[in-house]
């Protein structure tokens, strides 16, 4: 497939597309777009930031424009992902449509959601508390919504949301069509999916838990007092848009401060700020009114913002999965990005737990594994020699222990490629 016309979309939605500047469908839009007009259910899996977005939303668009009944049901972990989802589908419906949208997440006031609930929106985008707010209430009708996405699915069907899930699709019509994306699929939560679907397609463009090609990673072994001085060092050292991801909502605070007083324009993102913050703070960054954006994992899926460039691991996640998906949220769109994660000696259990994820058979050699490191003049086997905490840096071996790397892979991506070969 070279270009969407042979898709044989309806002209409102081959105009979107010629607006938005999609010519070329990406890989899993080519796979998944006819299927997914055939009728079938879909399970999708792409790399992080090769537009899955747009393979279930073209689809989804073109069946509302070409159905004048029914309606469609997107549902996303997080209400920043959702609203970025909100933005494309409009964008493929076009300023003059009179397809009637509803945009159902929490921490919204609820007057203006039943305003949109009761001009019978034929396309509900959402997080499932709210969804389900209104359906308890009565506010919000699925008996005629067939097309249903669960985008981001792995989180989507993890623990903390499944009993949600439950309870919307008791709402919902059972001969359904359902697609699902993501950019990580453990085997039991697509085993767990079959329960949702009806004979769906497998669609995989690439490898599956893999963080993108595109993004040169750095590991940086640290103590946990000395990570701060070092993101200072890091953000120094880089240039354009930074998002660094962190554990606790109060820390993201405190460093947003603390990095502010160091000169910096920085601002943080977590799930205890109101929703107009999150908005406002989201919309600053996308316009770069600021250069770094501290996040918890709310911002680990799904956003799209190209100007990110680089990503700092601060802390590692709690989930190894979202290791993939913080990466993804620089090198969109075949774009180049950098990633730097600082390991501390606590993070041995979750540091072993992404290696396993990423790569199995490094993690069965520890000989082969070498990190960066800041202490010493040169890269070390970490496990063999751990960094000594009350080393200095030696300023002058810094650039050639991160940035030594020119041939753009670095030691870690190197041995992922080097596993892989050995897998295959
Ligand atoms: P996604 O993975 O869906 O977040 O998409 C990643 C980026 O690729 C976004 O900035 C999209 O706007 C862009 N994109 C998606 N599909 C296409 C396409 N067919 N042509 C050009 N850009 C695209």
């Amino acid at each position: 497939m070279k270009n969407f016309e042979g898709f044989g979309l309806s002209p409102t939605l081959a105009k979107s597309l010629a607006y938005m500047k999609y010519t070329t469908p990406t890989p899993i839009q080519a796979q998944a777009i006819p299927l997914a007009l055939e009728g079938h259910d879909i399970m999708g899996s792409a790399q992080t930031g090769t537009g899955k977005t747009a393979a279930f939303a073209i689809p989804l668009v073109e069946k509302l424009l070409s159905n004048p009944r029914g309606s469609a049901l997107v549902l996303t972990p997080t209400r920043e992902l959702g609203k970025q989802i909100m933005d494309i589908m409009h964008q493929l419906l076009g300023p003059k449509s009179s397809i009637k949208t509803a945009f159902i997440i929490g921490g919204e006031s609820m007057g203006k959601q039943l305003t949109q609930l009761r001009a019978r929106p034929r396309l509900i985008v959402g997080t499932p508390g709210r969804i389900n707010d209104h359906l308890e209430r009565g506010t919000l009708m699925l008996h005629d919504t067939h097309f249903l996405v669960l985008d981001e699915t792995d989180r989507m069907l993890d623990m903390g949301f499944t009993v949600q899930l439950e309870r919307i699709f008791k709402y919902m019509p059972e001969k359904r069509q359902t697609l699902m994306f993501s950019a990580t699929l453990p085997s039991n939560i697509l085993k767990l999916s079959q329960k949702y679907m009806s004979e769906p397609k497998r669609i995989a463009v690439g490898e599956t838990n893999v963080v993108a090609k595109n993004i040169k990673q750095d590991v940086i072994r640290i103590e946990q007092d000395q990570k701060y001085k070092e993101l200072i060092v890091q953000l120094h050292e880089r240039q354009g848009s930074v998002i660094v991801f962190i554990k606790t909502k109060y820390g993201a605070d405190r460093m947003a401060n603390n990095l502010r007083k160091d000169g910096f324009t920085a601002d943080a993102l977590h799930g205890d700020l109101r929703q107009h913050k999150r908005d406002k703070v989201m919309k600053n960054f996308r316009e770069q009114n600021f250069r770094v954006l501290i996040a918890t994992d709310i911002a680990a899926r799904g956003l799209d913002v190209p100007h990110i460039e680089h990503v700092v691991n601060y802390d590692l996640p709690q989930v190894a999965e979202d290791f993939i998906h913080r990466m993804g949220r620089t090198a969109r769109a075949g774009a180049e990005g950098s990633a730097v994660s600082f390991v501390s000696g606590q993070d041995g259990r979750k540091w072993h737990a992404i290696q396993l994820l990423l790569n199995p058979d490094s993690v069965r050699k520890p000989a082969n594994d070498k990190f960066v490191t800041r202490r010493g003049a040169s890269s070390s086997s970490s496990r063999k020699k751990p960094s000594r905490p009350h080393e200095t840096r030696k300023p002058d071996a810094r650039k050639k222990d991160v940035h030594g790397e020119k041939s753009g892979k670095s030691n870690f991506v190197k041995r992922f490629h080097r596993g892989k070969k050995k897998a295959a």
